[in-house]
């Protein structure tokens, strides 16, 4: 595991493990997590001296959130401050909002006085120069959702978008929130792809979705960003929401590259709680070029 992601979710394990003790104690729900609470308390928790308070402001609906020391430039000790979109009117996003700003408090107050996290920060995980967002991403999806718990609920049923659907209500996040979750640790060969009007956003994958992702990515020869397939069913379905089983399709369809029996499972959500519509494709496991040659001669 990679410095950016140890250490952050080395923080959430910890607070995990505070919050088990405390339900198995006290009683009460587990999930989702009341992460405005836990921020009021971290400060005694942790024996920070750095106490927090949370806000909530209407403002432009692109800005998410952000954390800044009230005292900045003063002598006097820091003292934060933890804002909100309350513009925003997805509970899922809030909360994982607060968790990310948690997540800078305990990972990079040291670092920074300020920091002003918009949709952006909150979609982009794989942009390098975003280390610190990264960070209190991942610190906010091990906090809302341990990997444990989240493996128990989802059992077999990997890529279900019910099941998932299910875990989001769970963890009291987005349908977003739960996909990339899943995407961190399934088997299957997936790839989520957001999208605004047909173009693609950005893509990420699962382990093995991995180059599914980045050929989705890649910008076209004119530095554009690419178009959805026209022909892929997020572009061709009249439907105008949930298609959560799927339609069943070529993988040619969104990659030319795949061999032609390859078959693809397409998913699709339309304006999920981000002004994007979310593409989830399943395929089955790669096959190596020895492979298909094998399987062409076999086929004979
Ligand atoms: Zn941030």
């Amino acid at each position: 595991m990679t410095e950016e992601k140890a250490v952050p979710i080395a923080r959430a394990i910890r607070l995990n493990g505070i919050l088990d003790l405390y339900h198995q104690v006290h009683g009460g729900n587990r999930f989702p997590v009341n992460v405005e609470q836990l921020i009021l308390d971290v400060p005694e928790t942790f024996q920070t001296g750095e106490p927090i308070v949370v806000q909530g402001n209407k403002l432009d609906p692109e800005f998410e959130g952000a954390l800044f020391n009230l005292n900045a430039g003063e002598a006097s000790p820091p003292s934060w401050a933890v804002v909100y979109n309350t513009s925003i009117t997805s509970p899922g996003r809030i909360r994982f909002t607060l968790a990310h700003e948690l997540g800078h408090y305990l990972c990079h107050r040291k670092f920074q006085d300020q920091f002003n996290c918009n949709e952006a920060d909150t979609l982009e995980w794989d942009t390098p120069e975003r280390q610190m967002e990264n960070e209190a991403n991942h610190f906010a999806s091990y906090l809302l959702m341990p990997r444990k718990d989240f493996e128990t609920q989802v059992g077999s049923n990997e890529f279900d978008l019910d099941v998932l659907g299910s875990c989001a209500d769970r963890y009291g996040v987005s349908l977003t929130a739960a996909v990339r979750k899943c995407l961190e640790f399934t088997r299957h060969r997936a790839v989520l792809v957001m999208s605004y009007q047909g173009v693609v956003q950005y893509a990420c994958g699962s382990a093995t979705g991995k180059w599914c992702a980045i050929a989705l990515n890649k910008r076209l020869p004119n530095g554009t960003k690419r178009s959805l397939p026209a022909n892929c069913a997020t572009m061709t379905s009249s439907a105008t929401n949930v298609d959560r089983l799927g339609a069943k399709m070529s993988a040619r369809v969104w990659f030319p590259q795949e061999p032609a029996e390859m078959p693809l499972r397409e998913m699709r959500i339309v304006s999920d709680q981000y002004r994007q519509t979310m593409t989830l494709l399943v395929l089955p496991p790669e096959l190596k070029p020895w492979e298909r040659n094998k399987k062409e001669a076999d086929d004979v």
